[in-house]
């Protein structure tokens, strides 16, 4: 991957060249370019900054050493240009996940009060753009943000981590789950003992215990992360990442197989993708998954067009078909809609007659006025 940061204060992004990243730059995994903006001045006082149209406190960057820098630096179709800023998505793991995937980031790092916005409109003509927030607090600059992404994004590239397992376990991975708490040894310090069942050597038992306590963290002090919805056993029904992407297409490949038997299709598209096609959509969409003893039982996909809560993929393994599983993650899924979601919508197979009765009876109506592809049929309910 190659990153390449503009700053005004290049000196801020030197920790980049420590620690791990430093020696993922050494063994080239990384292609690290920190550039000082001011290069791209041609001004005395290499100024990059000016007064506000309109009045107001503070400065704001100027355009045009942005605008320079991202032709001397061949920014173009393929690269995504990072601007960090409070009005932002917010960063997290799943962001981390999807930006692993690009070959190439340019962060491009505010000062003052932020950068005229034809740089970002620019950028977006060029490339794709992100704007990410780092939480919803004001920094002096872009450059702890910037670290901070780079520092969660390249530790998820292949070949970074000694211990690849360690990505999957740990807080905000897969699950969506906190970690659970780890110990090490001596077994006993200052009379607290290790829990008895991680010297068991059962590694179900471990694995178990694992899970119950990070389900416990996890509802005491982030019981956001855990979702309005769980099946009535308490299992969680949680954000998908990347990871699950294989799991996700064995149990599409199933569940797809049943649709185009039933309605006589044999193109139906998700019958054919491949394990780049679900993680290309897992980035892009709102996917929430359930595990019954670690299989992937459940999966359901939705997102935001214009007003539409969109909502797809919703399959349940085969063998658990028919005791509630669908209607908790259908149930689920529209109570995580954003708040501009007017309407919910999906599409399934004119012939799938029990999606069409759980449908049905979770309030949605066929709408025959609305496109469909071939063999299927469009639903829809207000909200
Ligand atoms: N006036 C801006 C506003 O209210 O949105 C804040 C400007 S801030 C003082 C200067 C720069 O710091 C921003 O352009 C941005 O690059 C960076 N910055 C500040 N807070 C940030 C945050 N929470 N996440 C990411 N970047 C941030």
């Amino acid at each position: 991957m190659r990153l390449d940061y503009l700053s005004i204060f290049p000196d801020y992004l030197a920790p980049l060249q420590l620690s791990l990243p430093g020696k993922a730059v050494a063994s080239g995994l990384l292609d690290l370019h920190v550039h000082d903006l001011r290069q791209w001045t041609h001004d005395r006082h290499h100024t990059t900054d000016d007064t506000p149209y309109g009045g107001g406190a503070g400065m704001v960057m100027k355009p045009e050493p942005f605008g320079e820098a991202f032709e001397a630096l061949e920014v173009g179709a393929g690269d995504t240009v990072v601007f960090t800023t409070p009005s932002g998505q917010p960063f997290d793991q799943r962001v981390a996940e999807d930006l692993a995937t690009r070959s190439r980031l340019v962060f491009a790092c505010g000062r003052y009060e932020g950068i005229d916005q034809r740089v970002i409109d620019h950028a977006r003509s060029i490339a794709e753009v992100r704007e990410i927030s780092l939480g919803d607090y004001v920094l002096n600059g872009g450059e702890v943000a910037a670290l901070a992404i780079t520092e969660a994004v390249v530790r998820l590239l292949p070949g970074f981590m000694g211990n690849a397992e360690s990505l999957v376990e740990e807080s905000h991975a897969e699950g969506g789950l906190l970690e659970y708490p780890v110990y090490t040894k001596p077994r006993v310090w200052r009379d607290r003992e290790v829990p008895d069942v991680l010297l068991s050597g059962d590694h179900g038992r471990i694995a178990a215990w694992r899970h119950d306590q990070a389900v416990r963290r996890t509802a005491e002090r982030r019981p956001d992360l855990l979702h309005p919805s769980a099946l009535d056993d308490g299992t969680p029904i949680v954000r998908a990442g990347r990871g699950d992407a294989e799991e996700l297409l064995t149990l599409q490949r199933a569940c797809w197989v049943q649709e185009a038997l039933a309605n006589d299709l044999l193109d139906i598209p998700a019958l054919h993708e491949g394990l780049d096609e679900v993680r290309d959509w897992i980035g892009t969409w709102e996917t929430y998954l359930v595990r019954r003893a670690g299989r992937l039982v459940g999966a359901v996909r939705a997102r935001l067009d214009g007003e539409v809560w969109e909502i797809g993929r919703l399959m349940v393994a085969p063998d658990l078909q028919g005791q509630g599983l669908g209607r908790a993650l259908l149930d689920h899924v529209q109570a995580v809609a954003p708040a501009g979601a007017t309407s919910y919508a999906l599409v399934t197979g004119g012939r799938s007659e029990r999606n069409l009765r759980l449908y049905k009876k979770a309030g949605f109506r066929l709408r025959r006025d609305l496109a469909a592809p071939v063999g299927a049929v469009t639903l829809t309910k207000a909200r």
